[in-house]
């Protein structure tokens, strides 16, 4: 059946490392392959149908080819798709963004999430003159060496949950990344508190993503995101949210649930109308540590395809699409999918439960959600029974994200989240089925 997507995977492996330029996209015996796609669903190349739960990493807000921002694309791709010019489309989408969100009073575009965080945490740095940062153990910020740190922490190299280790990604990372990166618990506002104070006079910022995937996609509780703000402004440190995913959970994005404003918010994926994009933005004196025109300048800031205008017009449009009642309307599919997904594991009986916000939930092989990155670290046998559920949805045509989280997109209606709830019950009594199997899988490592 996937004959040519077996035969292309093997040509892609003599030329990338593991066949593939993003772990991702990685299946096993091998990945397929992208044919077309539009609204919410994807052909793949040998015809197979399915409907799109992963929309490219939570970043395809309106799904595949909307016919409007292919419109303006296409207009911008016969006008130049990059120059060493400033564009009048850049200029158009900050002014657009700045507009929308309280706490933006300036803003820079990048190319990447990964860029953005690198970005607010150098700015943080640059403006306060301290170099340490902190962050959530567990969560996901990106490649850049200080935002990855803990973002894979084991039980045994996890430590002491009052003073969690700081534990390296990549093999090589400088010893000196991991001493300046401060690692606090999720959710548990004293112990976060009390490890910040430890660190009060280093601490340029404090990194927080309000709704973070790799934790367990559980919400920050109003509770600790107010602790961890008062304590920034307190202490002289910066509040910066990771905003990339979450954006989509609000009108002005996540942190508009919390009545706070950040520092500085790092954006990406959905701002982009499905084209490389990242932004920075946040209060006026602190964006101004990137502005050329005062000197001396504190953080030099440049990036060859930063600003490019196809993504500005493509994230204009597929923003200006995202209004107030599309986000609300998303939400709503939100919390009916979750609550599907509820009823359907009820009616399965197995211990599993469902997390997430806005338009995006994660399915736990667990009895009770998650409540931080310790609790939300899975067995083998949850591995497993997740492996299991993924297997059973693509093989009947829905794709989701490979730790079984799904994200929606306005393509979407109340017709294609039925259709998952019915594929995620009969995926869940397969699960049940292979129970036995998994449970010999083993104790958690
Ligand atoms: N921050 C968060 C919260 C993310 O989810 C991601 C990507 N999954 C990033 C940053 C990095 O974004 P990118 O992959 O565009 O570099």
């Amino acid at each position: 059946m996937s004959e040519r997507s077996r035969k292309l995977y093997e040509r892609a492996c003599r030329y990338m490392p593991g066949g593939v330029s993003r772990n991702t996209v990685l299946r096993q015996p091998h990945p397929l392959y992208a044919m077309r796609g539009a609204g919410c669903r994807v052909t793949d190349i040998e015809g197979t149908v399915r409907l799109d739960f992963a929309n490219n990493m939570a970043s395809l807000i309106h799904g595949h080819a909307h016919p409007y921002i292919t419109e303006v694309v296409t207009r911008q791709l016969q006008r130049g798709t990059a120059f060493t010019l400033a564009t009048e489309q850049e200029v158009e989408f900050a002014a657009f963004l700045v507009e929308r969100v309280a706490a933006f009073d300036k803003l820079r575009f990048v190319n990447s999430g990964t860029e953005a965080v690198m970005s607010c945490l150098k700015a943080a740095r640059a403006f306060t003159g301290r170099s340490q940062i902190a962050k959530a153990e567990g969560a996901y910020h990106g490649l850049y060496d200080y935002a990855e740190v803990s973002q894979m922490s084991n039980p045994s190299n996890w430590g002491d949950p009052e003073n969690p280790a700081s534990t390296p990604v990549a093999r090589g990372t400088p010893p000196a990344a991991l001493d300046d990166v401060v690692i606090i618990p999720f959710n548990d506002p004293e112990r976060a508190v009390s490890i910040l104070d430890k660190h009060q006079d280093k601490l340029a910022c404090v990194l927080l993503d309000p709704l973070p995937h790799r934790v367990g996609m559980i919400p920050a509780t109003t509770k600790f995101v107010r602790a961890i703000r008062e304590w920034c402004t307190e202490h002289g440190a910066l509040l910066i949210f990771d905003e990339v995913i979450t954006f989509r959970t609000a009108h002005g994005g996540a942190q508009e649930h919390y009545e706070c404003r950040a520092d500085l918010t790092a954006l990406g994926k959905m701002i982009g109308g499905g084209f490389p994009i990242g932004a920075i933005a946040g209060r006026d004196s602190v964006m101004g540590v990137m502005d050329p025109t005062v000197k001396p300048l504190l953080f030099p800031h440049s990036g060859t395809f930063s600003a490019n205008p196809v993504s500005m017009v493509a994230g204009h449009a597929a923003m200006q699409m995202y209004d107030a009642n599309a986000v609300d309307r998303l939400n709503m599919l939100g919390a009916l999918v979750r609550e599907q997904i509820t009823e359907a594991i009820a009616v399965s009986g197995l211990p599993a439960c469902v997390t997430g916000g806005g338009s995006m939930f994660r399915i736990h092989f667990k009895d009770k959600p998650p409540t931080d990155y310790r609790s939300n670290y899975a067995s083998p046998v949850e591995l497993q029974q997740r492996e299991t559920l993924l297997d059973y949805l693509f093989d009947h045509g829905i794709m989701m994200i490979n730790t079984a989280s799904g994200t929606l997109s306005t393509a979407m209606t109340e017709t294609e989240i039925d259709t998952l709830a019915e594929t995620i019950l009969a995926a869940l009594r397969a699960v049940k089925e292979s129970l036995p199997r998994a449970a010999a899988a083993g104790p958690e490592a």
